[in-house]
């Protein structure tokens, strides 16, 4: 029965809410829905990986996300910023090293302000012109995202976090909403940047039901970009007595939304990789095709702490791309010196 609805789901891109809550709570079927995911997208992706050099710019935050390590009010925070200048040798070490694709992340930082980040970005396409630069620096206003992809930005990621009101709620202190999150999705979609989006496996009260809500927002939205990983925890939170989001129930959620959505760059994400051992070798064979490795300055990376123990060493490391091809290339995957943008 789960096998059909496996099969229903590749050729519809779509399932009942109950027939997803089945799959969803489904062990015996993983095997093969993995590989339908898988021959999906060698269909459109080939086994090519795509990479993405991540630079995470500052650990500042003037949000207090629940769940999030660097939220403003933990105090144990050790903070940094990076200069104009640290940021482009981070990109200049990317590009020797093959990346085509920069990631810009971090906190919501007044530091930068909306004129410094067009001045960055404006400098990185500048120098670096075949390269996509994606930008992951949270709700901005919707002139702010014009200015910055009138400057060189191309994508945008910004996880909706919890499509169901009342779970968002209780992951975000009352200052932040659910639709100001949703707005600024649809507003980067109309301005044309490549949008990703998505959210934390198996966060504190997050429900199955609560998961198809957020698999019904993706299809309302239709990302370009859908980055899922599991939850995991961090002792200086609120949330610090519930436990991680299961790697089991991510590869899972990894195959349907490649079955769902054929065309989408789905990351193995860090926390996956963190989560459990070869979590990022499974990811990839679950559907997954792209890696982001970090490519922030070495004496900054375990301070951009969003969950405990996170990696940011061996294939996780822009500078040990060598291992990450390694690890692709063993398990049939090829990394690629590629843009990677999306297949429609
Ligand atoms: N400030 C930007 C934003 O809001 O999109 C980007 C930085 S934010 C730290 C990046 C992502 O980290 C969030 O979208 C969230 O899903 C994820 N994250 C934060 N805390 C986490 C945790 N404890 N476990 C897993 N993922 C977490």
């Amino acid at each position: 029965m789960s096998r059909e609805l496996v099969l229903k789901l590749k050729t519809d891109k779509n399932l009942k809410d109950e027939e997803l809550l089945t799959l969803l709570k489904t062990d015996e079927v993983d095997q093969f829905l993995r590989q339908e995911a898988d021959l999906v997208r060698r269909k459109i992706y080939g086994n090519k990986v795509y990479i993405r050099g991540l630079i995470e710019i500052s650990n500042y935050c003037k949000n207090n996300c629940l769940y999030c390590g660097i939220r403003g009010e933990n105090f144990g925070v050790t903070r940094y910023r990076l200069t104009k200048e640290e940021i482009l040798s981070a990109c200049e070490m990317g590009y020797a090293l093959g990346f085509r694709t920069f990631v810009m992340q971090g906190g919501e930082d007044p530091y930068f302000t909306d004129d410094i980040i067009c001045d960055i970005v404006k400098e990185i396409r500048k120098r670096f012109a075949d390269c996509a630069i994606t930008l992951s620096l949270g709700e901005k206003t919707k002139e702010a995202y014009e200015m910055f992809f009138k400057a060189g930005a191309n994508r945008y990621l910004l996880r909706h976090e919890a499509a169901d009101f009342n779970l968002y709620s209780k992951l975000h202190p009352k200052k932040m909403s659910l639709e100001s999150r949703k707005k600024c999705l649809f507003d980067l979609k109309e301005i044309g940047y490549q949008v990703g989006s998505g959210f934390m496996v198996g966060a504190p009260f997050q429900t199955l039901e609560n998961i198809i809500c957020d698999l019904r927002f993706l299809q309302a939205l239709n990302p370009d970009m859908i980055g899922i990983g599991p939850y995991i925890s961090h002792s200086q939170t609120p949330f610090k007595e519930y436990k991680n989001g299961e790697t089991k129930l991510t590869l899972r959620l990894i195959s349907i939304l490649r079955l769902m959505f054929p065309h989408s760059l789905i990351p193995a994400t860090t926390a996956l990789g963190t989560n459990s051992e070869n979590g990022r070798e499974q990811g990839i064979m679950a559907g997954a095709n792209v890696v982001m490795p970090n490519l922030s300055p070495e004496n900054v990376r375990s301070l951009y702490e969003i969950y405990e123990n996170k990696l940011t060493v061996g294939a996780e490391s822009a500078q040990e791309l060598d291992k990450l091809k390694k690890c692709m290339k063993d398990i049939g995957y090829e990394v690629v010196v590629d843009i990677g943008n999306v297949k429609r």
